[in-house]
């Protein structure tokens, strides 16, 4: 019989994952989230699964929009998931960039993808079992990030019709199929 050693989280990206990617995204009116986001995320619940998002925002570093402007959207967005009964475990995110306009955040940063540490500190923040968690993201440096980290299931979603995909990664043309993949993946009984 397995036994649970740490719990367990499903690890989303935002842009492209949660919310249409529509370039810098960091207000509310131009939030859409993604068809399908809600009921993955309530499967991964049910799973024992806890959504916790990872989120590059280099657009603070660029002076898009401000550190207040992305905490009022994440706010919103928040309470966007509460009104469906879902609770997300933390967001973390990442403001700096190598290129940044604004000096305060221009330099490398252990925590932008594909660098891990950002899903490190959730690791010991919610003292996950990375080897058993999954993340969702749609670009390589998330599934970089992931595998750096220790990710046990790194799936990229991909925005297309799927036609081929590669023997060693998960990729996924739309939520909903990640969504009845996990609930495969982590049927049976689980220890919560
Ligand atoms: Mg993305």
């Amino acid at each position: 019989m397995e036994v649970d050693t740490g719990n367990k989280a499903l690890l989303l990206d935002r842009d492209g994952v949660i919310n249409v990617d529509k370039g810098y995204v960091g207000r509310v009116e131009a939030f859409e989230f993604l068809p399908g986001i809600f009921d993955l995320c309530r499967i991964a619940l049910d799973a024992g699964l806890l959504p916790i998002i990872i989120t590059n925002q280099a657009g603070i570093g660029r002076g898009y929009y401000s550190e207040d402007d992305f905490q009022t959207l994440t706010e919103w967005m928040l309470g966007e998931f509460r009104a469906r009964r879902i609770d997300i475990g933390r967001v973390y995110h990442c403001p700096y960039h190598p290129e940044a306009g604004l000096s305060e955040y221009r330099r490398e940063s252990f925590d932008r993808k594909p660098n891990p540490g950002m899903i490190l500190r959730a690791r010991d923040d919610f003292g996950l079992d990375l080897s058993r968690s999954v993340l969702v993201g749609d670009k390589d440096s998330d599934i970089e990030a992931g595998r750096a980290a220790g990710v046990g299931f790194n799936i990229k979603l991909l925005h297309e019709p799927l036609t081929a995909s590669a023997p060693d990664r998960l990729e996924f043309g739309t939520l909903q199929a990640i969504r009845d993949w996990l609930a495969r993946a982590f049927a049976g009984p689980v220890a919560r």
